[in-house]
Order: structure tokens, then sequence, then C-alpha cells
């Protein structure tokens, strides 16, 4: 089953074309790497797919249900109520963590599901509770962000992502603010979570990881994708970008 699909995307920023007509699709059960420069629109590429930016062109599905089309050379997004609908569908977890710093622990994990989703408490503090067993974190319910480590940090906002029980998830480069071991840490979350076939996009800089983890990478570059493949064609490509790139990493 296809769980996204985004088709001939284009985006500028004043005279910067960031994303120069990109098709990316994901279905059921894949975990797609996103690898390539900074700058090359990557982080553009996932805030587009989550409605965080608009697209200047291109069209965009959820689960074969369409959320924005193409008319006439430019992006046209459906209604606010289409586009809530759409963003159930997804969790991101971003690099710096995002958690409310005035709710604890509990509180950031169970705030959307209960306020936005209007889906029952107990069984929200069910959930909460049996993520937060799975991440380790069980004795840190009530623990507010700021007394928590990096590594523990992220790990909430991967619980609070899980928790909206998403068909997708996103990560744009989780451990970046993280020291080695505490990147592990992260790392090992999301190959469990691989494990448990959730499909996944991560953009990661982690290139042992990322060719552990992924059914297919994408490189990045320039607003383009120059190659996207198995792990194992990624890292023995021909193709000179790559090959330049990946080169840095060894
Ligand atoms: P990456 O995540 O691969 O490092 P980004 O998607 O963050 O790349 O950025 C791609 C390009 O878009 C960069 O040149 C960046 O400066 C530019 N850019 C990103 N967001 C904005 C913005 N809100 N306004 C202007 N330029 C932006
Ligand atoms: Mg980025």
């Amino acid at each position: 089953m296809n769980i996204l699909d985004l088709s001939h995307i284009k985006k500028s920023f004043g005279q910067n074309d960031v994303l120069k007509d990109i098709s990316f699709k994901v279905d059921e059960g894949e975990v797609v790497s996103i690898i390539g420069p900074s700058g090359s629109g990557k982080s553009t590429l996932l805030r587009i797919a989550t409605f965080l930016e608009t697209m200047d062109d291109g069209s965009l599905s959820y689960l074969g249900h369409p959320y924005v089309t193409s008319q006439n050379g430019q992006a046209v997004y459906a209604d606010k109520k289409a586009l809530h609908q759409a963003m159930s569908n997804f969790g991101l977890v971003f690099q710096n963590f995002n958690l409310f710093p005035h709710f604890n622990v509990l509180e950031n994990i169970t705030d959307a599901p209960i306020r936005i989703q209007k889906r029952n408490k107990e069984e929200v503090y069910a959930q909460a509770r049996e993520l937060l067993s799975k991440m380790g974190l069980s004795d840190k319910e009530k623990a507010y962000p700021s007394q928590l480590s990096g590594g523990q940090q992220q790990r909430v906002s991967i619980a609070r992502a899980l928790a909206l029980k998403p068909k997708i998830l996103f990560f744009d480069e989780p451990t970046s603010a993280l020291d080695p071991e505490l990147t592990l840490e992260i790392l090992k979350v999301i190959k469990e979570l691989a494990a448990e076939k959730m499909t996944m996009v991560i953009v990661t800089h982690e290139m042992t990881f990322a060719r552990d983890v992924s059914t297919r990478i994408v490189f990045m570059d320039q607003g383009v994708i120059v190659e996207e493949t198995s792990p194992e064609k990624m890292f023995s490509s021909t193709n000179e970008r790559t090959k330049a790139f990946l080169g840095k990493y060894h």
C-alpha cells in the first residue's frame, strides 16, 4: 500500500530553487533514509510532506487521498478540515526534540491524542505508559524536559510521535544534537521500530546506520534526487556526485 506520494514538487525561496521537480513515494513497511549535503533541500522536503511548509507546485497524497493537487502549474491545497485529517497520518521527530517545556513527559505524550484526536483519556494514558516503558523511561513520566538528557528527551519525542498512531514517521536528523553515546541510544530505538515494520523516512548523516536500517536510500543534492536505490547499491554507486558525498564519510 502506498502511504505517501509526493509528485513533481517545486519549491523556491525567492531566487533560490530549493526543490526542483522532486517526486518521492513511500510504501507501507519501507524505511527510507534521505542523505545529502547541507542545504540540499532535505528538511524542506520533510516540511512540505508534513504541511509545515507549502510547495509552489506539485501534488501530495496520503493513503491514496489527494490533499494537494497541481492545477495550472500551481499547488492547490485542500481545505483545513481535510488537511487536519491528512495530518493524522504522520508523526514527526525533529533534531531539537521540540517538547513542550511546561508539560511533563506524560503530558507531552498525551496532549495531542486527547485534545486533537479526541481519544479516550484512559486509553491514551495506558498507551503512553506502554510507550514510555518501551523507551525505558517509565520512571520519568512526571519529569519536565529540562530535567532529562538529550537522549531521553528525544526518546520522549519519539514516544509522543508514536502516541498518535501514525502510518508513517518522519525523522529530521534525530541524532545531530546528541553526543555519540546518546546517538547510539536513539539509533537503537529507530532500529527496533524498523524491526516492527514501522514505515519511516529518516533524514540522517549517520551513514552506517542508514545502510543498516534502510530498505531504500535517497541521495539529494541541490534540490534534486540524484539517486535512489538499495543500501548495497548506494554504497557501491558509480555516480560521481554520490561517490564524492559518501567519500566524505569514509
Ligand atoms: P537541508 O535540510 O538539506 O540542509 P534545507 O531544506 O534546510 O536543506 O534548505 C535548503 C535550502 O533552502 C537552503 O539553501 C536554505 O537556506 C533554504 N531555506 C530553507 N528554509 C528557508 C526559509 N524558510 N527561507 C528561506 N530559505 C530557506
Ligand atoms: Mg536539514
